[in-house]
């Protein structure tokens, strides 16, 4: 094959493809909510989509059905209709924009959503829990939550072998042995480990791939956005967890960054500065917001949003498939874990990227419906400070709700902070320390 003729069919086609698998999962949800079958409705920190598709549940990830409705415009319309029957401006958005959309029917901009047969929570976000306790008062159905343990303290997680991990494992699949009861009961099918075997076999293959790709992102020139690229691999990571779909996905994600590597093909043609994003999109002007750094030659090479809303599957953990159960346990502990740990202990993980990936800011971004990943972000910049000589850049805006969100003066701010950089790049060839 010809350079231009594989850079043609591989050059951008993790974003042709992740876009027509989005369809496609949305016409498949609609075609459920039509023919009136019962979904499970999950969550990104902890889905268990390998478990759910035993039971041959369709997947409904009220999150990223929220967050659709912002990068389309029309979010202001489902969390007005919210905040009119009492839910607060404050609360989470993607709750909000989930209740209007059960008052309508289910019908998104994407497409329309089954009702739930069964929820399945983490404890990762305590929203995910009140969030349930919702549909279970809409609907009647079963809300199961899982409890995973958390990390004590930063840097004190244990590892498979330790006596405090595989408590906390067995305590995980002991909560795991009991939700495939309810599943049977709500689907009525039984429970079959080999198809247990087969999707987990798919989520290997696709956390392999997500760790393999974010790694890949250290190259310099970096090969993909983290914030706009980075978001819709995400999606595929989520919706298609355990599917064969998302196994091929990721297997030819991963082609495609070797073969920009190997050919010096980067995300930007005059990559300047290499940013991580630290925190939750703003997906209300989400293209314009990427634009803004990149109008400066600002590259998001990373972002903890990759790692947490992944469920922690950017750490590459893969399934014993000799013995499915007690290996999701492990996995599932040991990915929610991590997913929790990216939100409340992610400053060590950030010192130790600066030098990986060569980075020359970071850009922390709270905001004001998600208090779970904004909260504690000034003092996790202000110890990261103290840790290492980094410029960052603090900016405050929202996911869902426009409102708060003023391009004008993220511009402003965004604007100051890249002429900070030249300067202190300018005083550093000058050898001025
Ligand atoms: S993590 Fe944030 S955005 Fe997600 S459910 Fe919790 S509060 Fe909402």
């Amino acid at each position: 094959m010809g350079a231009a003729a594989a850079e043609d069919g591989i050059v951008g086609r993790g974003n042709r493809e992740g876009a027509r698998l989005f369809r496609e999962w949305f016409e498949g949800l609609t075609q459920a909510a039509e023919q009136e079958r019962g979904a499970a409705y999950v969550f990104v920190m902890g889905s268990l989509g390998e478990l759910l598709r035993v039971f041959d549940l369709p997947l409904v990830f009220p999150e990223i059905n929220s967050l659709q409705t912002a990068v389309r415009h029309v979010a202001h319309e489902y969390l007005n209709e919210a905040e009119d029957i009492g839910y607060s401006p404050d609360i989470c958005g993607y709750v909000k924009a989930d209740v209007a959309t059960q008052r309508r029917g289910g019908v998104l901009p994407m497409g329309r959503i089954p009702k739930p047969a069964i929820a399945v929570l983490t404890n990762a976000c305590n929203t995910y829990i009140k969030w349930g306790e919702i549909w279970e008062r809409m609907y009647g159905m079963p809300a199961y939550v899982l409890d995973v343990p958390g990390t004590r303290e930063a840097g004190g997680q244990t590892w498979p072998g330790h006596g405090d991990f595989e408590r906390d494992r067995r305590y995980v699949a002991s909560q795991l042995r009991e939700l495939i009861g309810v599943l049977e009961n709500v689907t009525g099918k039984r429970f079959d480990i080999d198809r247990l075997r087969e999707y987990m076999g798919h989520a290997n293959t696709m956390n392999r791939g997500w760790k393999r790709v974010l790694e890949l992102n250290a190259s310099r020139p970096s090969l993909f956005n983290a914030l706009s690229d980075g978001t819709v691999y995400l999606g595929v990571c989520n919706g298609f967890r355990g599917d064969a779909k998302g196994a091929k996905f990721f297997d030819q994600l991963v082609e495609e960054m070797e073969y920009k590597r190997a050919h010096g093909i980067g995300t930007l043609t005059d990559e300047q500065f290499r940013l991580v994003f630290v925190g939750v999109p703003c997906y209300p002007i989400f293209r314009r917001f990427t634009e803004l750094f990149m109008e400066h030659g600002g590259t998001f090479v990373h972002s903890t949003y990759l790692w947490f809303a992944s469920g922690g599957s950017n750490l590459g953990f893969e399934y014993d498939l000799a013995d499915p159960l007690d290996s999701l346990a492990e996995g599932l502990l040991i990915g929610v874990r991590d997913a929790m740990d990216s939100m409340f202990f992610q400053t060590r993980a950030l010192a130790t990227m600066i030098d990986e990936f060569a980075v020359d800011g970071i850009v922390f971004h709270p905001i004001k419906s998600c208090r779970t990943v904004s909260t504690g972000l000034a003092d996790h910049r202000r110890a990261l400070m103290e840790m290492r000589d980094i410029p960052s850049l603090f900016i405050e805006s929202d996911m869902m709700d426009r409102r708060v969100v003023s391009e004008a003066q993220l511009k402003n701010r965004i604007d100051a902070f890249f002429e900070g950089l030249h300067s202190r790049r300018q005083q550093a060839a000058a050898g001025i320390s």
